[in-house]
């Protein structure tokens, strides 16, 4: 395995932020996000070991990972348009934008058809944005009940992203509450510039991208 310096740092970021925190690294999982980033940028984190990455357009990470699959994990973490869920069912690992009700219907209805489905976290819009994706948190409990009971989903966890102009501390906790009283342990949450703090208020995913891979190219229109 070659070396990767801005992997290494960022895994000894985490390994830091979680001792600190009284946890152990390995509760912490480094998703690499690898979206608008060109091939240069993504093939030495590949080859020096790092598994998990994380996109947020279907069609992108379609291009970008095709026939180099083998052996990753990939994570949506962008919104899921329910007529593109056949080919996000088929290609990723884990869907972390379970938002909404037609949503979890889609992917039921794929269920019984593919046989299996990603594993799956449901975003929470935890600042009440209006123009952000995620069920709002007065929603979650009752959303969570829909989709695990009357559409037999299974969740592993939950996601946010907190408001870029607030401290980021109070949304992680009140994502860390709500996974809690509905018995969920996996929590995604924490980017690259606030991934510690949200390792001291319980993160088990972590999602990296401009510290890890530098700059993005502007989306692809
Ligand atoms: C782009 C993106 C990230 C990574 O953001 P950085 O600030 O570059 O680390 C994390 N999570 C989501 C949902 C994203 O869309």
């Amino acid at each position: 395995m070659s070396a990767s310096p801005p992997l290494d740092a960022i895994l000894s970021r985490i390994a830091a932020a979680a001792q600190a925190a009284g946890r152990s690294p390995s509760e912490v999982v480094l998703t690499a996000v690898s979206k608008q980033q060109p091939w240069e940028a993504v093939a030495p984190v590949v080859a020096a070991g790092q598994r998990v990455f994380g996109e947020n357009r279907v069609q992108e990470a379609l291009s970008r990972w095709e026939g180099r699959r083998e052996g990753l994990e990939l994570r949506l973490i962008g919104p899921l348009q329910t007529n593109k869920v056949r080919d996000a069912v088929a290609l990723f690992d884990v869907i972390e934008t379970l938002d909404r009700d037609r949503l979890a219907v889609a992917l039921a209805d794929a269920a019984g058809r593919a046989g299996s489905l990603p594993r799956l976290y449901v975003q929470v819009n935890t600042g009440e944005e209006p123009q952000k994706a995620g069920i709002g948190p007065l929603e979650a409990d009752a959303f969570l009940k829909r989709v695990r009971g009357e559409l037999g989903l299974q969740v592993e966890g939950l996601m946010c992203i907190p408001p870029a102009d607030e401290p980021p501390g109070p949304h992680f906790a009140l994502l860390a509450k709500i996974a809690a009283r509905n018995g969920l342990e996996k929590l995604s949450m924490g980017m690259s510039g606030d991934f510690e703090t949200a390792i001291a208020f319980g993160a088990t995913s972590v999602r990296v991208g401009s510290a890890l891979f530098g700059d993005r190219a502007p989306p692809a229109t």
